[in-house]
């Protein structure tokens, strides 16, 4: 576990931090791997807390930077149709509430986003840390510029465009550590109305729903209209709207405006309350949570051992980053499952991160179906359900795990 760093205080407010329980050791959830590369594959301890202060859901233990964004690291949002048509409600449903002359977007990775402002004509910036995504992105007439957004590129953008009318993020904001350079720089580029609209995996739903595979080394943070609130505040910004939203598993947009500036909807209380009452404070629904995933974990392992002491073919389906932590956590290798069916043309014939099982092309799935198939992309099940119903068809069935381990 070299070059990690491990944190006692908040990234956000500086109290003390309330691990819960540990996952153990493991890989980069992205780190698809050669087997020549596995003698020296890289580990850290995924190591959730709950900020005792602000009450911010966050991994204690950080892998080094070097480690990560690797060159090869691309992730592509074009390449999900649900996602683009999310992100085109998305795009409309800012240009409805808000009419912004000047768009900022953190993180704007292939422009899906920013392309419907860049269509009608509305002046945007997309900065994007990334340089061969944010190329993409210029492909499709996005503007982009290739940074970290952070308070100094905040400065620097206000001086040279004006001060923005929106600032736009989405699945980013819980990828950056220095997560108060993000409300400061938020502060510095919005202008005296403007709006930050971002929306990310909510920590609600994840509780609610068991989904522990939302917590690997990329998402830094999960977060609560309660730890956005308190975030935000100290910068002279406040929470004004909360909208769950059906992405990831379950996320939630929040809406953050200078304090003042315009009127809080009844959804930031509604919210709140919500959260209070599925206890998001509370230290027992975490010792709850932990003792969900050991049961989850001891269920999962169970009946897929279960099925291949049978003799049935068991497979992966949709070699996810999410997948990583439940592999490595379950200790499921190549002798319980065969193979990960995926589409994605960088990640087939490499292996597993942490437990090298092999990624194989769809074609591999449709081949030959095997008797089960364990649905690693539960996120997308009504899409994938859909589009596989030959192998329900032919007999096999899915292994679910989220919100507990079944048959279907
Ligand atoms: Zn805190």
């Amino acid at each position: 576990m070299t070059g990690a760093r491990e944190l006692s205080a908040c990234r956000a407010c500086g109290a003390q931090l309330r691990s819960f329980m540990s996952f153990g050791r493991m890989p980069l959830a992205n780190a698809f791997l050669a087997p020549a590369e596995f003698s020296k594959e890289y580990f850290y301890e995924l190591k959730p807390a709950l900020c005792g202060g602000c009450g911010l859901f966050q991994i204690t233990e950080q892998p080094a930077p070097e480690q990560m964004f690797h060159p090869q690291y691309a992730f592509f949002t074009r390449t999900s149709k649900s996602m683009v048509a999310h992100f085109g409600a998305y795009a409309r449903w800012v240009q409805t509430q808000f009419a912004p002359n000047f768009v900022v977007e953190v993180g704007c990775n292939d422009g899906v986003l920013l392309e419907t402002f860049a269509r009608q004509g509305v002046q945007h910036l997309g900065i994007e840390p990334s340089a061969n995504v944010a190329a993409v992105a210029e492909k499709h007439g996005v503007r982009t510029q290739v940074a970290f957004f952070g308070e100094a590129v905040a400065r620097d953008v206000r001086t040279r465009h004006g001060a923005a009318d929106v600032i736009l993020a989405a699945n980013v904001i819980c990828h950056i550590p220095d997560i108060r350079g993000v409300a400061a720089g938020v502060a510095a580029l919005l202008g005296p109305k403007g709006v930050f609209v971002f929306e990310e995996p909510y920590l609600g739903a994840m509780i609610d729903k068991g989904s522990y595979d939302q917590i690997y080394d990329e998402h830094v943070f999960i977060f609560s209209a309660q730890s956005v609130a308190a975030l935000f505040r100290p910068f002279g910004l406040e929470l004004i709207q909360c909208l769950p939203q059906p992405t990831h598993g379950g996320s939630m947009r929040y809406v953050v405006a200078r304090a003042g500036a315009r009127p809080v909807t009844e959804s930031v209380a509604r919210t709140l309350a919500l959260e209070d009452m599925q206890g998001l404070q509370r230290s027992e629904t975490y010792e709850h949570f932990r003792a969900r995933c050991e049961r989850n974990r001891e269920q999962l392992v169970g009946l897929v051992r279960d099925l291949r002491a049978k003799g049935h073919r068991v497979v992966g389906y949709a070699a996810t980053s999410k997948s990583t932590t439940v592999l490595n956590y379950c200790g499921l290798g190549p002798d319980d499952i065969e193979f990960i069916s995926d589409t994605t043309p960088e990640k087939q014939g490499k292996f597993t991160p942490g437990t090298h099982i092999p990624v194989r092309p769809h074609e591999d799935f449709t081949r030959r179906y095997p008797d089960f198939a364990v649905l690693f992309g539960w996120n997308h099940e009504a899409e994938i359900l859909g589009k596989e119903q030959a192998f329900a068809a032919a007999g096999g069935k899915w292994i679910k795990f989220v919100p507990g381990v079944q048959l279907a």
